[in-house]
């Protein structure tokens, strides 16, 4: 009945099920194991109608045209542009660390250690914290310094468990020393977020003929993996030899034959107040204080601004054990997690046309415009 099943409808799943039902005609099924889509995007308005994200802040940027267009078939845009502020001890600088930063901290010196980092990296560098504490001027380690010290270290540790040092580089990568005076958080050419929220967004893309979402439906309720049996896959009991494109944890579809994959959960604290702003900006991090990492007011990212009241979220990190109702958000990638990840994988490997795609799925930290060109080029080549 079905030419491909799709397990979980998040941007890789949803992209995925439109582009083989749009491009190729296929019948798709999209199993979901929670009650509704989106994966980690969903969105919906809460009590007060503000619109929230339900699994944390999600903010699109992307430089690729390809993924715009494609994205802007299914939404409109809000144009936010998202700022960030680290409360550092009660006042407030601008994240990443770039050159407006470097003027609040370092005041009279600023202009002499501008045209330092200038003259070493060049205008608009984003250059990694941990590439800037390796320089051999005394200067540039000065600033590299504070920057470990006041920005990275703390927040590093709450999120991961581990300083900045001990986890992979690409992570701190992600939030350069920005050497411009451009406060927003990102510098992709395209930015915003869907005008009504993500939700409608994935409803319009899953809305096509072909498609089936069933929700609240595990996948291992409808599929059996055994990639040393005859029929490796089983939709429903009977021989399924058409697609498989799998975004869950690939551990837990094996029972955790080879232990578990370690990701990083979180708890969200949601919290509404009377009053029309609770802080500065939409997303202000706690780098130096507190338990949570961040928090996120949602009436700048929705647009929302006029709204009376105000919902806001904190992240609190913590391990991911696989107990019921935990969410696994981060893959952390290692060599030995790695190691254990390419173990799976090669299991799924002898599995004809079943693929892996997404953060889970994958194990790797991709952000959306990333999956979404992924999940193109998967269905695309299919
Ligand atoms: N990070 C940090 N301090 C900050 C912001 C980020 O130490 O103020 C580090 C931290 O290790 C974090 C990583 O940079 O996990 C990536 O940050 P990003 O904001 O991209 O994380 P996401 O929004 O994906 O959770």
């Amino acid at each position: 009945m079905y030419d491909s099943i799709v397990i979980g409808s998040g941007f890789a799943g949803a992209v995925a099920a439109r582009e083989l039902a749009e491009q190729k005609g296929q019948r798709v099924l999209v199993v979901d194991s929670r009650s509704h889509i989106g994966g980690n995007c969903y969105d919906r308005p809460d009590e007060y109608g503000i619109l929230i994200h339900q699994y944390g802040p999600h903010i699109f940027h992307t430089n690729s045209e390809r993924v715009y267009r494609y994205l802007s078939r299914f939404t409109e845009w809000y144009e936010y542009r998202h700022e960030v502020v680290g409360n550092i001890y009660g006042r407030e600088l601008p994240i990443p660390f770039n050159l407006n930063t470097l003027e609040m901290v370092y005041g009279e010196r600023a202009p002499h250690l501008e045209r330092l980092l200038v003259e070493n990296f060049g205008e608009g560098a984003r250059v990694p914290i941990l590439e800037l504490m390796n320089h051999e001027d005394a200067e540039l380690q000065e600033i590299a310094q504070y920057v470990y010290e006041n920005i990275f270290l703390k927040y590093t540790m709450k999120q991961w468990g581990k300083s900045p040092k001990e986890i992979d580089p690409a992570v701190s990568g992600r939030v350069p020393v920005l050497l411009s005076r451009d406060n927003r958080y990102f510098q992709d050419k395209y930015q915003g977020l869907p005008l009504h929220g993500f939700t409608p967004l994935f409803e319009k893309m899953l809305d096509f003929e072909g498609i089936d979402v069933r929700l609240d439906c595990e996948a291992k309720t409808v599929l059996t993996i055994a990639p040393e049996a005859e029929h490796p896959v089983l939709f429903e009991g009977a021989p399924f030899t058409g697609n498989v494109i799998f975004t869950g944890a690939l551990d837990e579809l094996f029972d955790c034959r080879f232990g578990r994959l370690p990701y990083r959960s979180l708890r969200f604290d949601f919290e509404h107040f009377d009053r029309q702003f609770y802080q500065s900006h939409g997303v202000v991090n706690y780098t130096v204080s507190e338990d949570f990492t961040r928090i996120t007011e949602f009436k700048y990212l929705s647009g929302q601004l006029d709204l009376p009241g105000t919902t806001i979220v904190r992240e609190y990190p913590m391990p991911y054990q696989g107990g019921g109702g935990e969410i696994p958000y981060y893959a952390i990638n290692n060599e030995e997690n790695d190691g254990l990840f390419a173990r799976y994988k090669e299991l799924v490997g002898r599995i004809p046309n079943f693929y892996l795609l997404g953060r889970l799925a994958e194990y790797k930290y991709y952000n959306i415009d990333a999956i979404v060109e992924r999940a193109l080029d998967l269905a695309g080549n299919l």
